[in-house]
């Protein structure tokens, strides 16, 4: 049995060499981005009125108020020099004409229309209501940094610097199956003795929101044959191999020693819990993880051990709760609402719910059953609270919190 820390960059030693592609920008929403994105002009590219106006030069309104209208500008309209001593019509977005200095708005003007000429009600100061070329984004700056996951706003951004196809890295497929001739899925009935197979479906969800392909290969009869043949089979057809329960020395766990005549185990226990009997190690040459068959360890395990693997296989610089470099924790700490002694020789990992109280301080409490078996402690739960062996905390204690999140960001 080894440690976490350890365990974890072992599995970090031996993430992939992320591959690349060029991708359309209306494909590339929730990929990683391959390099860097740079702006290739300023935004706005030119000054620009930011309200329905006239565009004026400040100076003249020494010699009064009423000037004659001698341009037009709209959006997008080509604007010529403002002649001196008259005022151009402008409009939101458009461009200012050389020479303006400020825009005042309509509601502050009257115009004459027989005449052509306006009167303002109002003295401009310099540069009001003018965005100004560059004000949001300079040109030869980063708009994206290289492996950043793309939002929906990033895809705008980058929009508005003119890219329309990017470097991309290429999401890798996950192949898994549950083992266990107790499983059922949910549209079956239940024979006594048997249950829901849940570890395939929160798998699933939890590959895909990675950004990975789930490539769910069902349910592999436990025994020696079967297992062989679909470990061989997720091996061949995938980047990486997740299978769930068998991993223990009984007579009905074959995905270990299957593993071994197939391929090779780095380690197979962590000293964690939940999630002792955990594998991670090679099927002709695929990475393959071993989760245990018990749903809370399972899902603890991928979260902790199979994410960073998975995300720092498809380019990811980093995450929030790990460091994908130093393979330590990191996340964020908050107060402790409640008592807790870790009497065990593991690394706890407790399932939580964290919030923020009146006072703007971020609050931890446990939820009350503990229990491994117990699936609606990861429902309930927004957080998973590290507790060494041996530690003790008490009510107002500080302590470490990893959100549940896809990059250990905090969600409340
Ligand atoms: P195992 O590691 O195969 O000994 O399984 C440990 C425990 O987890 C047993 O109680 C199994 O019935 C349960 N289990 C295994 N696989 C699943 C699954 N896919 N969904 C729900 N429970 C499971
Ligand atoms: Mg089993």
């Amino acid at each position: 049995m080894i440690a976490f820390e350890a365990g974890l960059a072992q599995i970090l030693a031996k993430t992939l060499e992320p591959e690349f592609e060029s991708i359309s920008l209306n494909k590339a929403l929730g990929l990683i981005t391959a390099a860097q994105q740079i702006a290739a002009i300023d935004v706005p590219s030119v000054d620009n009125s930011a309200m329905d106006g006239y565009a004026v030069r400040c100076a003249d309104f020494m010699r009064g108020n009423t000037f004659t209208v001698s341009q037009r500008i709209a959006a997008g309209d080509l604007a010529r020099a403002l002649e001196p001593g008259s005022v151009a019509r402008i409009f939101t977005g458009a461009m200012i004409p050389a020479g303006a200095d400020a825009v005042i708005l309509q509601e502050d003007s009257q115009s004459l229309v027989e005449s052509n000429q306006v009167t303002f009600t109002e003295t401009p100061s310099l540069g009001q209501h003018i965005r100004l070329a560059g004000q949001d984004i300079r040109c030869q700056s980063e708009v994206v940094a290289k492996g950043h996951r793309l939002s929906a706003g990033d895809i705008g951004l980058l929009a508005s610097v003119g890219v329309s196809k990017l470097q991309c890295y290429r999401p890798l497929t996950v192949a898994f199956f549950s083992t266990g001739d107790e499983l059922k899925d949910p549209e079956q009935a239940l024979e006594p003795g048997q249950i829901y197979n849940s570890n395939r479906y929160f798998l699933a969800a939890k590959i895909a929101e990675c950004g990975a392909i789930p490539l769910d290969l069902g349910r592999c009869p436990d025994d020696a044959a079967s297992t062989a043949q679909f470990l061989l089979k997720a091996a061949e057809q995938a980047d990486c191999v997740i299978t769930t329960g068998g991993m223990s020395v009984g007579e009905e766990d074959y995905v270990r020693q299957q593993v071994e005549a197939l391929g090779s185990i780095d380690f197979w226990k962590l000293a964690i819990k939940p999630g002792k009997p955990v594998a991670f190690g090679q099927i002709q040459g695929t990475a393959f993880f071993g989760l245990p068959g018990n749903p809370v360890s399972a899902y603890v395990t991928f979260h902790l051990l199979v994410r960073p693997w998975l995300l720092k296989s498809m380019g990811l610089a980093n995450l929030v709760d790990i460091d994908l470099t130093t393979a330590s924790l990191t996340g964020y700490s908050a107060m402790a609402n409640f008592e807790r002694y870790n009497r065990g020789r593991r690394l706890d990992f407790l399932r939580g719910v964290v919030r923020i109280n009146v006072d703007g301080q971020l609050i931890a409490d446990l939820f009350d059953n503990q229990s491994s078996g117990v699936l609606t402690s990861i429902s309930a739960a927004n957080i998973l609270i590290p507790m060494a062996a041996g530690q003790k905390l008490t009510a107002g204690d500080h302590c470490a919190i990893l959100p549940l999140s896809c990059f250990g960001e905090l969600k409340i």
